[in-house]
């Protein structure tokens, strides 16, 4: 029997309609969701089999949780995965999900999003979930605060009386230009998921950063003197923390995160748009860091080959190829070849409130 005629069908299944064009290809709704999510399942397959650990048992993963499109996306994907690893009776023990969300009012000013994590927990029921507020910093990562003030200098005073919040919000206002804030900010933001993973004895953080992320992250760092730290803030493998970090996602570009989202109303509801958490719309206040993401995020969908280059380059730096005997910066971790004698790396160094005006 002749098999159904479609007006444009699927260039995988031959089976439906296409819904859309993936990468030239004119694909169907299923075929897009498959195609994607197997780029994330390769990239996980090593804590899937988990052949370095214990037999029988499930390596811990933490994965940190924005509520933006990529991180949305890839819980979503991981999920789907352990599902199927949860179903299947002789399948390996694959990883458990620590989902760790800092409250996004606790770093932008937007409304407490309490029906987000409600709906998360509803969503994705496989995994566990903790909320923090941003200045648990000063309970999760102790020596942060001789850390806050040797790099604030002398102009700034903390006062312990106040409270954690305050506390928090005084150092964030010491420092001035935009770059700086952003950069500052991801530098705490990552020595918080990295207290709490260690807190909960978890092998690696799975990082949501898209492949347009990823590229925008590389050209930022070079541009604020980052380079060293590149390794690791884009490519997969050990972090000067001592845990592992892991880009699933680094195949993906966020226009293809977005065409997932759209699958999943349930997605769509959850995503708190990126415009909303950034304060800043001229062109003008914006960070080295928001600059490069438009810039990628424009050219990426004129030449996705040019960013997917920037990223696989990224990708090919070994960590492992780092000397170890290398001392690193008290505030972002980066290894300092050159400046063995400093407290801090010549990047934070330049972001500190006494020489970022
Ligand atoms: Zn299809
Ligand atoms: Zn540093």
């Amino acid at each position: 029997m002749p098999g159904k005629e479609f007006l444009d069908p699927c260039v995988d299944c031959r089976d439906a309609d296409a819904a859309l064009t993936l990468r030239r290809r004119r694909l169907c709704k299923d075929c897009y969701i498959k195609f994607v999510s197997y780029k994330v399942f390769k990239r996980m397959e090593k804590y899937r089999l988990n052949r370095e650990g214990p037999r029988n048992t499930r390596c811990k993963l933490l994965f940190p949780l924005s509520y933006g499109l990529s991180s949305s996306v890839l819980l979503h994907m991981l999920h789907c995965q352990l599902e199927t690893q949860r179903s299947k009776p002789h399948a390996p023990p694959g990883f458990d999900l620590e989902v760790l969300i800092i409250e996004p009012s606790t770093m932008y000013s937007v409304p407490q999003y309490d029906a987000g994590f409600d709906l998360v927990q509803k969503l994705f029921p496989l995994c566990t979930f903790t909320r923090i507020s941003f200045h648990d910093i000063f309970d999760l990562v102790p020596d942060i605060q001789e850390t806050m003030s040797h790099f604030a200098g002398d102009e700034f005073k903390d006062d312990t009386s106040k409270t954690n919040t305050e506390r928090l919000s005084a150092f964030r206002s010491s420092i001035t230009t935009a770059t700086s804030k952003t950069d500052v900010d991801r530098a705490l933001v990552t020595r918080l998921i990295v207290a709490f993973a260690k807190k909960t004895d978890s092998l690696a953080i799975i990082w949501g950063d898209s492949d347009s992320r990823l590229a925008a992250k590389t050209l930022a760092n070079v541009a604020k003197g980052r380079g060293s730290s590149v390794t690791w803030q884009v490519a997969d493998g050990m972090s000067p923390w001592g845990l592992e970090f892991n880009y699933p996602l680094r195949d993906l570009f966020t226009a293809e995160l977005r065409d997932y989202a759209g699958f999943f109303p349930e997605l769509t509801d959850l995503i708190i748009p990126d415009e909303q958490l950034s304060e800043n719309t001229l062109t003008k206040n914006l960070s080295i860091d928001e600059l490069m993401m438009r810039y990628v995020l424009t050219q990426g969908e004129k030449y996705p080959g040019v960013m997917l280059n920037v990223t696989r380059t990224a990708n090919k730096l070994d960590v492992s190829q780092m000397p170890s005997n290398v001392s690193h910066c008290t505030f972002c971790g980066a290894s300092m070849m050159n400046e063995q004698h400093n407290e801090f790396c010549y990047a934070c160094a330049r972001s500190r409130p006494a020489l970022s005006s």
